[in-house]
């Protein structure tokens, strides 16, 4: 990709990539950008052989703000509490709530060969002291923190207000609190039972020390306090936190006016947007991270996240479309290209790149890796519907040789994405089911209809025994094209009704390919019935 290319050329000296996230529920796969987009800089970095550390973190002393995952009599006592502190709803062994979701979330990243070099966790860092020497700084320049909230965000806060957030001793809650004084050791602090509309403080008041774990920084300061503490000089985010004024704006300037250290570079990326409506309905499927990866495997995600450039909105509609067929097709042509063989369409600058990263192992021997032989998915799927398919005999020869360990793997693995597809998303039309005899509705054939099919059947003699889809499409546009065909449709439709009984399916030459020859020929001939051969001829 030339973009983490680009950048990686322009720095220098050791680099750390940091991304870090709040673990407040079920992720959508859209999250999964974010890590990605970190992963391909870090191997953009390690590429030009600059040191590079990957850091990922989990930012678990954050307030619970969203009770939708709360049993109803949890609510009062949790809402507000950091997410480090609140059970494990759904109690199967973690030690929080912050564990349980954060963890979901990063089983998923070894699974796309996103691999950081340590996590951390804010929870932990707190409580060991390490946040101590920024809360201090924050807290001796107070005044200067509320100047900047005025300046950058427009957001003026009272003058007593301190930027510290106390873990109140009573209740446990973070998101109630205010502080008011700071004497050099200790805060003196409120948890309101009104600070906030969606927690109620206990009203406690006291004087505590803000060190070693009671208490967290604003968010803004904590991200600036990351930098520092890590040294971080990479950090991409989210477009909605990259707005002017918004949360990346304001912690540059307390990194740079607070921590007196400048902030590090950003590459604000858009969110992958799933489905519109049609995401709700009947099914349900939904967007979550662990279903989309069942029919999507982790290359092809990928390259669904990388194949525009990160300021690029991402559009992926896979309920009752051919979106994901279409990924698989994309992911094959940027391979094909990037092994110098011949494709049809236009590519983007940089594809060579967007293959590269786009694979699991960032060791990986692309080369290798780009010439492999890929069954096309829609093909897959139609093969996945016919019954007693041997699909192994009819991939290799479409090939044309033996598969190699690896096409094994590839094979297998899209096979069963191919059969996710069509139990999860795929459209009526690629569902078919051949009939056995003659389906009645050939009774409506046209003469011009009956002649193509004649002529489709006496063509297919020069097709190999497994020919493939791509074969089959040309013969079949050829074959029209000789007859003087009015339409393709009306050709293709002659197809659909004498295998399936009804004129429409999917593309006409892999539902052919994916059939035996023998039938093939047997069934046009019956459905062209006495129809003289050839036509123009
Ligand atoms: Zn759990
Ligand atoms: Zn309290």
């Amino acid at each position: 990709m030339d973009w983490a290319d680009e950048l990686a050329s322009r720095v220098s000296g050791p680099q750390v990539v940091n991304d870090s996230k709040t673990p407040s529920g079920t992720v959508h796969v859209g999250s999964l950008r974010g890590p990605v987009i970190l992963d391909v800089i870090t191997r953009a970095l390690r590429a030009r052989e600059l040191e590079t550390t990957l850091l990922y973190g989990v930012d678990d002393l954050d307030p619970m703000d969203a009770q939708a995952l709360l049993t109803p009599d949890a609510i009062d006592r949790e809402m507000g509490r950091p997410l480090a502190h609140v059970p494990d709803p759904a109690g199967d062994g973690h030690s929080s709530y912050a564990r349980h979701f954060a963890g979901l979330f990063i089983d998923t990243f070894a699974g796309l060969g996103i691999q950081p070099d340590r996590y951390y966790w804010m929870s932990d860092l707190y409580d060991a002291g390490e946040m101590d020497p920024y809360i201090r700084t924050a807290l001796d320049r107070a005044a200067l923190v509320r100047d900047i909230y005025r300046r950058v965000a427009n957001v003026q806060h009272p003058e007593a207000w301190h930027p510290i957030g106390v873990i109140c001793p009573n209740c446990g809650k973070v998101g109630t609190t205010i502080v008011t004084e700071w004497d050099g050791e200790r805060v003196r602090f409120e948890c309101r039972p009104d600070l906030v509309t969606w927690a109620h403080g206990c009203g406690t008041t006291g004087w505590i020390s803000p060190f070693g774990g009671n208490a967290k920084l604003p968010w803004n300061l904590e991200w600036a306090a990351q930098w520092s503490l890590f040294g971080v000089t990479i950090e991409p985010n989210g477009k909605d936190l990259s707005t002017a004024g918004g949360s990346r704006d304001r912690s540059d300037a307390i990194a740079r006016e607070v921590f007196e250290r400048e902030p590090p570079l950003n590459v604000p990326y858009e969110f992958l947007n799933i489905g519109g409506k049609k995401m709700s309905t009947s099914k349900g499927r939904g967007a979550a991270a662990h279903t989309i990866a069942e029919v999507v495997p982790p290359e092809q995600l990928r390259f669904l996240f990388l194949r525009p450039r990160p300021n690029q909105a991402i559009e992926f509609d896979p309920e009752g479309t051919d979106a994901v067929p279409r990924l698989f097709d994309e992911f094959d042509k940027f391979a094909a290209a990037t092994a110098r063989r011949e494709v049809k369409g236009e590519l983007p600058p940089g594809f060579e790149a967007t293959f590269r990263y786009s694979l699991l192992d960032a060791g990986a021997d692309v080369d290798a890796e780009a010439a492999a032989f890929r069954p096309a998915f829609a093909h897959l799927a139609l093969l996945a519907q016919i019954p007693g398919v041997d699909l192994e005999w009819r991939v290799e020869s479409e090939k044309g040789s033996a598969l190699t360990g690896r096409e094994h793997a590839i094979l297998d693995q899209r096979a069963a994405a191919a059969r996710a597809w069509l139990d999860a998303y795929a459209p009526d039309s690629a569902r078919i089911a051949v009939k056995d005899e003659l389906p009645p509705e050939v009774a409506d054939l046209t003469d011009d209809m009956r002649a193509y099919l004649a002529a489709v059947a006496e063509a297919a003699g020069s097709l190999p025994e497994a020919a493939s889809g791509e074969q089959w499409q040309d013969l079949l546009f050829r074959t029209a094209v000789r007859l003087e065909m009015r339409t393709n449709r009306q050709s293709f439709a002659a197809i659909y009704v004498a295998f399936l009984g009804r004129d429409s399916g999917p593309r006409a030459g892999w539902l052919l390919a994916s059939l035996d020859k023998d039938f093939v020929v047997r069934r046009l001939t019956e459905a062209a019935g006495a129809a003289p051969v050839g036509g123009s001829s």
